[in-house]
């Protein structure tokens, strides 16, 4: 039986083992692990990419938000706008720093967090807005950032899943006053472990970010601040250098594959594909495609060899953790039904047409009346 995994590595770490390998002996053979020469040239070089002025490198996705807020001074008694359907990662900074998630619903066609719904949602305790670039689509930036100066807000942008995207020509992760990226190994630009980064260019908030990573010291034994440890590790930085020189081939493999998709399943019943806004790209990060018939196409699709994820099954708002803050089904309906409807289709470097082909196949051969 065919068989083609949700994700599969094989293909891109076969091709450039050899240039990992010599990374991973520059640092072994450099007897300095962390915070050195890897590390600083991995930030110019993300800097370089991101069209910012600094990139930090941190531990992973999660901390980098957590340390955007923190350099931001957002705290106790603070609110936080994020999309009511996001990865739990955004929700989690959040919290994790004492201030209120705010969830605004995205809009039904990009499942970006819709700008004409913010303003609603902003209150005297209102700090800032976080929009998640969700599957690899630039959220709609311009709208956003005009709404967060007419309120006075900080704008964090969580570009996890968007390495490369752009709004309007600018690129994702250089829109908002400090950023956070994740290197998790399945993201478009995946470390060998957890790693992330926060974007900026502003001096001031990139210095209090570094500060705050390590111990909050400048100054070795001399700490300015209560930090903590959440460094990106020599190695890991090493590592991502070499991946980040291929990531805009296989940000251009990842939007082929997405085309193949698109032309495949066309029309098929009532299977909704991705929808990329007129002004944004699209790094697809996954290529979600949506039905209410979801649960039993994905138990279809495995029966036939095929992996698929949802991205995903529970909104925050829904979840055990966030049970004190009351909500309850029905709150955010949009969420919820994208939540019961998402499906992501295998996506990876080294797939080929015929792979789409074949998934697109038995997509088709689901059943006709359902799909
Ligand atoms: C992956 C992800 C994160 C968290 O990144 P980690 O490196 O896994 O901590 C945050 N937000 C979104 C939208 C993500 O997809």
């Amino acid at each position: 039986m065919l068989k083609i995994p949700f994700l599969n590595f094989t293909p891109m770490h076969t091709a450039i083992k050899s240039e990992m390998q010599a990374a991973f002996e520059s640092v072994y053979d450099s007897y300095w692990y962390i915070m050195g020469e890897h590390l600083t040239r991995f930030e110019e070089q993300y800097a370089n990419f991101s069209k910012t002025r600094y990139a930090v490198g941190v531990s992973n996705g999660l901390d980098a938000l957590t340390l955007a807020l923190k350099a931001l001074n957002i705290g106790a008694g603070d609110e936080v706008i994020v999309p009511s359907n996001t990865y739990i990662a955004s929700v989690l900074a959040v919290s994790h720093v004492g201030a209120m998630p705010i969830f605004v619903e995205p809009d039904k066609k990009t499942y970006n967090i819709d700008p004409d719904k913010i303003p609603a949602a902003i209150t005297a305790r209102t700090k800032a807005i976080m929009p998640v670039h969700l599957y690899g689509q630039a959220c709609e930036m311009t709208a956003i950032m005009d709404i967060a100066q007419q309120h006075g807000l900080y704008v964090v942008e969580d570009n996890a899943q968007a390495h490369g995207a752009a709004f309007n020509g600018k690129d994702t992760g250089s829109w908002g006053h400090v950023n956070g990226i994740s290197f998790y190994p399945g993201k478009n630009l995946g470390a060998i472990g957890d790693a992330g980064a926060v974007t900026t260019s502003d001096e001031t908030l990139a210095e209090q970010v570094r500060m705050l990573r390590n111990y909050g010291s400048k100054i070795k034994y001399e700490n300015e601040v209560i930090g903590y440890n959440m460094r990106l590790d020599e190695l890991q930085a090493a590592l991502l250098s070499v991946k980040l020189r291929h990531l805009e081939e296989w940000t251009r493999q990842r939007q082929q594959i997405a085309a193949w998709y698109d032309e495949a399943l066309a029309g098929i019943g009532d299977l909704i594909l991705p929808f990329t806004h007129p002004n944004a790209t699209h790094v697809y990060h996954l290529y979600v495609v949506r039905t209410p018939h979801r649960n039993t196409l994905q138990q279809y699709l495995k029966d036939n060899g095929i992996g698929t994820l949802i991205h995903y099954p529970i909104p925050p708002h829904l979840q055990q953790a966030y049970a004190h803050l009351g909500y309850q089904q029905g709150d955010f309906p949009i969420a919820e039904e994208l939540a019961e409807t998402c499906l992501s289709l295998p996506l990876w470097i080294g797939m080929v047409r015929e792979d789409v082909k074949n998934i697109s196949n038995v997509i088709k051969g689901y059943g006709k009346p359902r799909v």
